[in-house]
């Protein structure tokens, strides 16, 4: 794992400095799902302390074996409303809210003792009938709503453009980090843009990630489900 891991590192500086960023304002997100607790400890020995879930179950399960840790936890699945009350009270971040509903549900159900969830719209980019997330044109609307939730706050957007796109999905992750600068001129706090997977991610470096959700290039291949 630590030379999967150098060598990653390696290519997040390489398309950091290609892109003329600074150190630091990229976050290698670990999406641990299939992965056993085992495996997120060793990553966290190695300094990787921002986790991503995708399962309820599955992620409250490690947390418990991890709570000796001082991991982030990320929500980056689908959101059933019946979940949102685990979702708010054991995550620090949730990168999936596609509906007003929800982000009521997670503001409402979070408890007032944590500082305000972190939150980013998720969006459709590509406008791809299987995927979840809001359109662009929806953006806006959403984003307000969070905004005004006192226990959410709105750091920014996440989408997973389609994997087969000609150009690497570089132009959807500029259209997103476009979306992202408009919104600011309203949400000045914005500051997230959660894009690029293992296949994808120097794309998306160049075009702005500020966090880059990466699993099997980190893990190696998921075995069983996802
Ligand atoms: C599984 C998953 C990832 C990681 O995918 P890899 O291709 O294994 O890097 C990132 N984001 C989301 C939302 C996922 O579900």
């Amino acid at each position: 794992m630590q030379h999967r891991l150098d060598a990653l590192q390696q290519r997040i500086r390489q398309s950091r400095e290609a892109a003329g960023r600074a150190a630091d304002t990229v976050t290698l997100l670990a999406v641990s799902k299939t992965r056993s607790a085992a495996e997120i400890r060793a990553l966290a020995t190695l300094g990787i302390t921002d986790i991503g879930e995708n399962y309820l179950q599955e992620a409250l399960a490690k947390q418990a074996e991890l709570a000796d840790l001082a991991l982030t936890w990320h929500f980056i699945g689908p959101i059933q409303s019946n979940k949102t009350r685990d979702i708010a009270s054991h995550f620090n971040w949730v990168h999936s809210v596609d509906r007003a509903r929800i982000a009521h549900r997670l503001n409402d159900q979070r408890p007032t003792g944590l500082p305000p969830l972190n939150v980013c719209i998720q969006v459709n980019v590509d406008d791809e009938r299987s995927k979840s997330g809001v359109s662009l044109a929806e953006v806006p609307e959403l984003a307000a709503v969070i905004a005004a939730l006192p226990q959410l706050r709105l750091r920014g957007m996440m989408a997973i453009p389609r994997a087969d796109a000609a150009d690497g999905g570089r132009a959807a992750f500029r259209t997103l980090a476009m979306t992202l600068s408009q919104l600011r001129h309203t949400i000045p706090a914005l500051d997230t843009l959660s894009m690029g997977m293992s296949g994808d991610f120097e794309a998306a470096i160049a075009e702005g990630a500020t966090i880059i959700r990466l699993g099997t290039a980190l893990f190696g291949p998921r075995p069983g489900r996802a």
